[in-house]
């Protein structure tokens, strides 16, 4: 069983934000080595968000959730998966000084309700401190299964994703990807007939069989991009089992080639 996405916010469900988190997420995860599955997009509505727990740890045995960590009423995540877990919600000091350093930082000395619910966090779990905002990051696990529950604002997010690979995600993996892409030259550049996708594939014939690195060709407008992703030990392995592949397809593709650069 894989990971999966689970972001929460009715912003996203309305179109009037882009769900960039998961975009992110999924990279990370990609290149950790980290099968992921899913992505599911679910409002700030507690009967909805427990259902789409209830799926996703039926399928997933990791799961990244985003958003609902706030001070106000339609954050929700922390209560929620802490009830599915069985667990409740403990005080932490930890979390309550930080948050209130953080607001008399910004010249608040006097705490609502919703930002002291801040420092509530579900039993058994372990707790990230957030260097961009109040609200922390939860790991919890049982039974195999976990869940890291990561804030909302992409900066907030990403500080913690980060901490999240350093503890805990980068361990459940014992191989990274690595990918290049070959981006190849656009219609305006070269006759499609050279650089479309179906000749371009044609040529590159059983080199898109290879299992490791695999090769797929994707076709964009402003020309094909091909991408060369190895799995291997660490990052030096990978590149040196994607080497050969990327030279054989330099040497066919030739001036046809636009930029090769690592996707990172
Ligand atoms: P806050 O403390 O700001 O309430 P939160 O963890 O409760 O944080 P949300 O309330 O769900 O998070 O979202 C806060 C903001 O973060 C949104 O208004 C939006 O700007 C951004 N955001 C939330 N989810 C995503 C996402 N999946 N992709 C990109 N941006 C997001
Ligand atoms: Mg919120």
């Amino acid at each position: 069983m894989g990971a999966e996405i689970l972001c929460v916010g009715t912003e996203l469900l309305l179109g009037d934000i882009v769900n960039t988190n998961a975009q992110y997420i999924s990279k990370k995860l990609a290149h950790l080595g980290i099968d992921l599955y899913y992505h599911t997009v679910v409002g700030d509505n507690a009967d909805r968000l427990s259902n789409a727990l209830d799926v996703a740890l039926s399928r997933s045995n990791l799961i990244i959730m985003t958003g609902g960590l706030g001070p106000t009423k339609d954050d929700m995540t922390k209560e929620i998966t802490a009830r599915y877990f069985g667990r409740k919600l403990r005080f932490d000091e930890t979390t309550y000084q930080h948050v209130k350093e953080r607001l008399e930082s910004y010249g608040i000395f006097r705490m609502t309700e919703g930002q002291k619910k801040q420092a509530m966090v579900p039993e058994e779990s372990v707790v990230i401190q957030n260097p961009e905002g109040l609200a922390p990051g939860i790991i919890m696990i049982k039974d195999g299964k976990a869940v890291v529950m990561l804030p909302g604002p992409p900066k907030e997010m990403k500080a913690l994703l980060e901490k999240a690979c350093e503890l805990f995600l980068s361990k459940l993996s014992n191989h990274v990807i690595v990918s290049i892409n070959i981006k190849l030259k656009g219609p305006d550049e070269m006759p499609l007939k050279e650089i479309g996708e179906g000749p371009v594939a044609d040529q590159l014939g059983d080199i898109l069989d290879s299992p490791n690195p695999t090769v797929a060709t994707y076709a964009k407008e402003d020309g094909v991009l091909i991408r060369v992703t190895a799995s291997g030990k660490d990052r030096d392995e990978a590149l040196s089992i994607m080497k050969p592949v990327v030279t054989r397809i330099a040497e066919i593709l030739g001036s046809r080639i636009a930029w090769v650069k690592e996707d990172k």
